[in-house]
């Protein structure tokens, strides 16, 4: 498998590379693409949440964790006083880093029901009942919110298999298969709630509208294919805006 170092940058980066492509096709708009990549890279983490023992998963999960608690403070800002917002910030962080995340690492076998592409639907789904309920998000960019969490936590997975192969000796180490899994066969009843979970979610989820049709839509990739090279000069007015910059900042 691959490890935490490579996870947050390959992550990171794929986010930033989509967040960028859907951006300049117009399908993501500027309101929401930085939440957009932030949680493609956070997505590329959660496969691991239940690998505790690491120094860099603790530290990543305390940030996930955090900011998870500052996405349900800045939800409610505009309701209650700072010393509720604080409590009930640190209430969050706590439920999130010791109860969630301390759950699933108590439950749960490395490599097990968490690492799995039905985990990754179930995180996907309940991303985007929150951006919709909590932040009142429309529709499309809620599905786009949870789309791109949950092409991250795909995107760990399929770098922990690329990373079973042995790239030298052509050899499959032992682990091969186990990354990209549609369950744990050793946990069936497990694997069922997980599905039934992930059923649920989707059906408490708004339909996503013309969004599917749209990313179905052949236009939209000779779109993004128009897009790929300058169509006049390469760096088109870049003196004009360096100096509307210079002039800005002085
Ligand atoms: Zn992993």
């Amino acid at each position: 498998m691959a490890d935490f170092r490579t996870h947050l940058i390959v992550g990171t980066a794929a986010s930033g590379i989509g967040a960028g492509a859907l951006l300049s096709i117009g399908l993501l708009s500027a309101a929401h693409a930085p939440a957009c990549f932030a949680l493609g890279a956070i997505g590329a983490l959660l496969p691991d949440v239940d690998l505790d023992h690491s120094i860099p998963a603790r530290v990543a999960f305390s940030l996930v964790a955090l900011a998870g608690a500052f996405a349900l403070v800045l939800a409610l800002a505009p309701r209650w006083s700072l010393a509720e917002l604080a409590l009930a910030g640190a209430a969050a962080w706590l439920v999130l880093r010791h109860g969630v995340f301390g759950a699933i690492n108590r439950w749960t076998v490395h490599r097990g029901l968490v690492h799995s592409l039905p985990a990754a639907a179930a995180f996907a789904l309940a991303t985007v009942l929150a951006a919709q309920r909590l932040y009142g998000l429309p529709v499309e960019a809620a599905w786009l919110a949870g789309g791109f969490l949950g092409a991250g936590f795909v995107v760990h997975l399929l770098l922990d298999e690329i990373y079973s192969v042995d790239l030298l000796g052509r050899r499959l180490k032992r682990s091969f298969g186990t990354a990209l899994s549609f369950g744990d066969p050793r946990n069936l009843p497990g694997t069922l709630a997980l599905y039934a979970l992930a059923g649920g979610l989707y059906w408490l989820c708004p339909p996503a509208g013309g969004l599917g049709q749209r990313l179905l839509d052949a236009g939209l990739y000779r779109q993004l294919g128009a897009r790929l090279l300058p169509a006049h000069g390469w760096f088109e007015g870049l003196p004009g805006l360096a100096l509307e910059g210079l002039r800005r900042l002085l």
